[in-house]
């Protein structure tokens, strides 16, 4: 990247969670940023650090109408995209189009530019795995007529869209399918397991484990899943690398966790919902041998930062 010229990023849904972050990343690496989101689920404050700062800029859009951005693009990053299931049960259709009207605008916005693309896919696309831990050569177990599949079809068919303009168009593209990651930035009534056992925790309510709690997923602390995506952006290449952590906890010894962090009362369980996935680890050896990129920070160690945003944002 030349000092005279830095790169220009748009970056979408990058008033998000993980698209703040890696907006707040990407400027320090030195690329100018254009943020496009319509705070359907984002929050300006995730990018407080970086207003009014030269060569950054939000752009209030929805960018299943358009991406309107004027000037050099280098790269987009598509991030935009309710991402908590509460949040895509209660929006299906806006999550529908936001993964195919909204990537097919973001992948013509790349190619009209020569910009290399890179999309957020998911661990969703896998379903109700009946491969474990999941590799990214496994097809998936998804229904798609059930409520998630508003999501899970979505993001499949991002995928699907995005190597399409790479085999048609020529496009320079990427593919991370994320696995559940935390940190600072989540919203505080975003609904998945992290805010609400910690706030709950925070607050000295019981904390809500959903079925058994026998269910497993594995969490990744959000700096280090920035850094993965910045690895596959620079050396990847277009078939899909999994980004998240195998270190694979049921829910309810994450519940055990977040009580010995925090404190807080004991569990209170409640009906699992409809097609949960009941396990779910990535298998990251594509992304440790190709790229030499693996999380650094423990599960233990990733709450302390996110245990005092929480706490910060609920006034306590
Ligand atoms: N979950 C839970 N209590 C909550 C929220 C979620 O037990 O208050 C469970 C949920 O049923 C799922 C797991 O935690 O098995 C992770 O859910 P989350 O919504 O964080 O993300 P998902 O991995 O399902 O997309």
């Amino acid at each position: 990247m030349s000092a005279t010229q830095p790169r220009r990023a748009v970056i979408t849904g990058g008033a998000g969670f993980v698209g703040s972050r890696l907006a707040t990343r990407m400027y320090e690496r030195g690329w100018h940023v254009v943020v496009v989101d319509n705070l359907c689920t984002g929050d300006l404050r995730n990018l407080e650090a970086l207003q009014g700062k030269p060569g950054f800029e939000v752009i209030e859009a929805n960018v299943s109408d358009g991406i309107p951005v004027d000037g050099p693009v280098h790269d987009v990053m598509h991030f935009a995209s309710p991402a908590s299931p509460p949040d895509y049960l209660e929006r299906p259709i806006e999550t529908l189009r936001v993964g195919s009207e909204g990537t097919m605008h973001a992948l013509k916005l790349a190619q009209a530019h020569g910009a290399r693309f890179l999309v957020a896919s998911t661990s969703e696309i896998y379903g109700d795995p009946l491969e474990h831990p999941q590799r990214e050569s496994y097809w998936g177990n998804v229904n798609s007529i059930g409520p998630r599949s508003v999501y899970d079809e979505a993001k499949r068919f991002s995928e699907a869209a995005t190597m399409a303009w790479h085999r048609h168009h020529g496009v320079d593209t990427r593919i991370i399918r994320i696995f559940n990651t935390y940190g600072p930035g989540m919203q505080t009534d975003d609904g998945r397991v992290v805010p609400n056992f910690i706030c709950q925790a925070l607050r000295g309510e019981a904390l809500t484990v959903y079925g058994d709690g026998s269910q497993t997923r594995a969490f990744c602390y959000v700096d280090d899943l920035v850094e993965g995506i910045l690895a596959v952006l620079e050396r990847g290449d277009a078939e899909p690398f999994n980004l998240g952590s195998p270190g694979e906890f049921t829910i309810g010894q994450f519940a055990e966790l977040v009580r010995e962090v925090v404190g807080g009362p004991a569990v209170t369980y409640h009906p699992l919902p409809t097609d949960d996935p009941k396990r779910r680890q990535p298998d990251i050896t594509r992304a440790k041998t190709e790229l030499g990129w693996a999380p650094q920070v423990s599960l233990r160690e990733g709450l302390v930062p996110t245990v005092a945003y929480f706490r910060e944002r609920l006034g306590l």
